[in-house]
């Protein structure tokens, strides 16, 4: 099996977690044994995030998607964003808050569970008022922690692990858009999401009324 950062290989991802005997739960709870919390932070594509989300469904998963209120790339606030909330919503997967610090403002679209983005190490860890902070302690413990950020595993691709039962619980945090963007390496993977991100655009400015002749 080749570790590709492709939707075919975060399949197979849930399918070894699923054959390993793991159970898809959310942050409602302080993880126990054999739990796998799906986390996803939504940094720049919503498309990339509802991409995921249908086939975690359909693999009978259930994630956690952080979103923001103040990204530079998309908007939560328009029709789109709106959709994709509500779409989300639908395949039964979560919806925490993909904070900016010191902004942890919740409102009725999250429930009450923050991530931070680019979090420094002076407030990573720290509990946060009426909300759970997913790095704080009894949801976080870096031990049974895997993040594919920039396109690489700190220590490799947890399939077999997941697979052999290995971890005894996980919270994997995964960003849709280095899945859903072909790239052998983050740059490659960008650049594919900004050629793709730019056909959206012109669609949209024709929905707008521009003239593009
Ligand atoms: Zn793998
Ligand atoms: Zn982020």
């Amino acid at each position: 099996m080749s570790c590709a950062f492709t939707l075919d290989h975060y399949g197979e991802l849930l399918e070894a977690a699923s054959a390993g005997g793991y159970r898809f739960a959310t942050f409602d709870a302080p993880p126990g044994p054999g739990d796998l919390l799906l986390r996803h932070d939504v940094d720049l594509s919503l498309d990339a995030a509802l991409r995921m989300a249908e086939l975690e469904a359909e693999a009978g998963a259930i994630a956690t998607y952080f979103l923001m209120t103040e990204s530079v790339f998309y908007n939560l606030a328009s029709p789109e964003g709106t959709e994709a909330l509500a779409r989300l919503w639908e395949l039964g997967h979560r919806v925490g808050l993909h904070a900016v610090y010191p902004n942890a403002v919740l409102d009725e679209r999250f429930d009450p569970v923050v991530a931070w983005h680019n979090p420094d190490p002076g407030y990573m860890t720290a509990p946060i008022d009426d909300a759970v902070n997913v790095m704080q302690r009894g949801w976080f413990d870096p031990a049974t922690y895997r993040s594919d950020s920039n396109q690489h595993w700190r220590s490799g691709c947890p399939h077999e692990e997941l697979r052999a039962g290995a971890f005894p619980l996980l919270q994997l945090l995964t960003h849709p858009e280095i899945w859903v963007y072909e790239g052998a390496t983050m740059g490659e993977t960008m650049r594919t999401m900004l050629d793709a991100e730019r056909e959206r655009r012109l669609a949209q400015l024709v929905e707008d009324r521009i003239d593009l002749t």
